[in-house]
């Protein structure tokens, strides 16, 4: 097997070499070696050749596999079970709505109560600017290609047919959906999909540490990058440009928290030109960077938010599109002309998803979730930051519970490790084979771990961590 991965797989160090170096991959997984689903996100390799990890049970920050092994989930699953892996009171909540009604819809003005309290609770709790309507999905792709709807209804309402194009950044993840993955700014979501779709053009990405000039400071990275996106607007024409989309923190595209005075900056130009800014706050929202809300921590003002994976605490699947007054009053006169606002599906508002969520939301009011990231981030923080003098390292960069390690030689962005080292591959197994699991994306390391993650396993995630890292640099030497 070794020998034909390493044939298959000439030039690259990849995680299946990791696994069978470091002997993490998944034996006796009872019959599941090579399977037969088509895995998200999975090479070929990882579905076909070795065992995937079958991950069985979850407990606070941590999850077993199916031998029983424990690791630390330091990516809260996909950047969501923000209340860990085995809160009873969400599945409490889910058995009493499961009991009581499994399932009505919220088509043609019927609906359930429980979405109705989600909508009102999230309107109240969302104060950076009031937000007038809540619309739901199953997940935060849905919302965003939800949010180009809603964005494309309105100006054909105001009589701007033309106003239809999207601003979205290099780097930035809103989904892989066609129209969401259109407006995720990584190249691996288009290539072979024929995408990005015409309507969406992507400007810069604001890593100060990969993109600035030498002697720019970051108010000035921003003010370049504020007036590229200018450039940008007058050349496609601001008659053209819809809306703008952001994630306050960029996630999946490596945790990059924007330089100082950038989203000022942006929201100064998107309003000049009347157009519509969205908050994607689907990873940052319900107290992840250390505020309730990404757009408070920024002090932005959006007209459009989305929301998913922590709003339900991922114990069931919901996404949500907050709407401003301003744009859902629009919606309201048109679809009052035109009979009805013809979008939704069959689970918007779900009446266990609903539920579910408004108790997750309880819980982080109850046990003031925003306050315990406060107290326990910098632990987080300035433990993992404190290994930024490795050789092998580029970057450490985050807030709050969220954080990513770049490797690079020489500190510089411009010196990546050649892709076949594969040494984000090797620290992530390495960080396996210890009881951790990280998100690797290249030689980027993701971090983002369960609100309630205690200062004991943030003592044990930065020791494994710390172990993974001596390991390779060793290997890299
Ligand atoms: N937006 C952001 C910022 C995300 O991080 C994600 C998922 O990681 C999405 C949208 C898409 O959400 P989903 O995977 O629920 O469709």
């Amino acid at each position: 097997l070794q020998e034909h991965i390493v044939k298959s797989t000439p030039a690259r160090y990849n995680s299946t070499q990791a696994c069978l170096e470091n002997d993490i991959s998944g034996t006796d997984n009872k019959g599941f070696k090579g399977h037969d689903m088509l895995a998200p996100f999975t090479a070929g390799w990882q579905s076909t050749d070795v065992d995937p990890l079958i991950i069985e049970k979850s407990e606070g920050s941590h999850v077993y596999d199916m031998q029983g092994r424990k690791y630390i989930d330091t990516l809260a699953g996909l950047w969501c079970t923000a209340l860990g892996g085995n809160e009873p009171r969400l599945v409490d909540a889910a058995t009493k709505q499961l009991n009581t009604l499994p399932f009505y819809h919220s088509f043609w003005n019927r609906t359930t109560k429980p979405s109705l309290d989600l909508a009102k609770e999230l309107l109240d709790m969302f104060t950076a600017k009031k937000m007038a309507k809540a619309f739901f999905t199953n997940s935060g792709s849905e919302a965003n290609d939800t949010q180009v709807k809603l964005v494309w209804y309105y100006n054909n309402a105001l009589g701007r047919p033309n106003k239809k194009k999207f601003i979205a950044r290099a780097k930035a993840y809103h989904g892989s959906t066609l129209i969401s993955a259109s407006l995720t700014g990584l190249p691996a979501l288009h290539q072979n999909f024929d995408l990005p779709a015409p309507f969406v053009l992507h400007t810069d990405c604001p890593h100060y540490w990969r993109y600035h000039l030498p002697g720019e400071t970051e108010e000035e990275f921003s003010t370049r990058l504020a007036k590229n996106l200018e450039d940008l607007i007058l050349k496609e024409g601001p008659e053209t440009i819809a809306a703008f989309i952001a994630e306050p923190v960029m996630g999946a595209g490596g945790v990059i928290p924007p330089p100082a005075t950038y989203f000022d900056k942006i929201q100064a130009v998107v309003k000049k030109y009347d157009i519509l800014f969205i908050a994607d706050e689907v990873i940052c929202a319900f107290g992840r960077l250390g505020t309730m809300f990404g757009s408070d921590m920024y002090n932005i003002k959006p007209d459009l938010v989305t929301l998913a994976k922590a709003l339900s605490s991922a114990y069931m699947p919901i996404g949500a599109v907050l709407v401003s007054p301003e744009v859902s009053d629009v919606i309201h006169s048109q679809s009052n002309k035109l009979g009805s606002f013809s979008h939704g599906f069959t689970y918007s508002g779900h009446p266990v998803a609903c539920a579910v969520a408004l108790e997750a939301i309880k819980i982080y009011k109850e046990r003031n979730m925003v306050e315990r990231v406060n107290r326990i981030s910098p632990k987080f923080q300035e433990g993992l930051k404190a290994f930024s003098d490795s050789p092998i390292i580029g970057e450490i960069r985050g807030l709050g519970l969220i954080l990513a390690t770049e490797f690079a030689n020489n500190k510089s962005p411009n010196d990546p490790f050649p892709p076949e080292w594969g040494v984000g591959a090797y620290f992530g197994a390495q960080c396996q084979k210890n009881g951790m699991l990280v998100r690797v994306a290249g030689d980027t390391i993701m971090m983002s771990p369960p609100f309630v993650v205690t200062p004991e396993e943030l003592d044990e995630l930065i020791r494994i961590y710390g172990k993974a890292l001596r390991e390779t640099e060793k290997r890299v030497e």
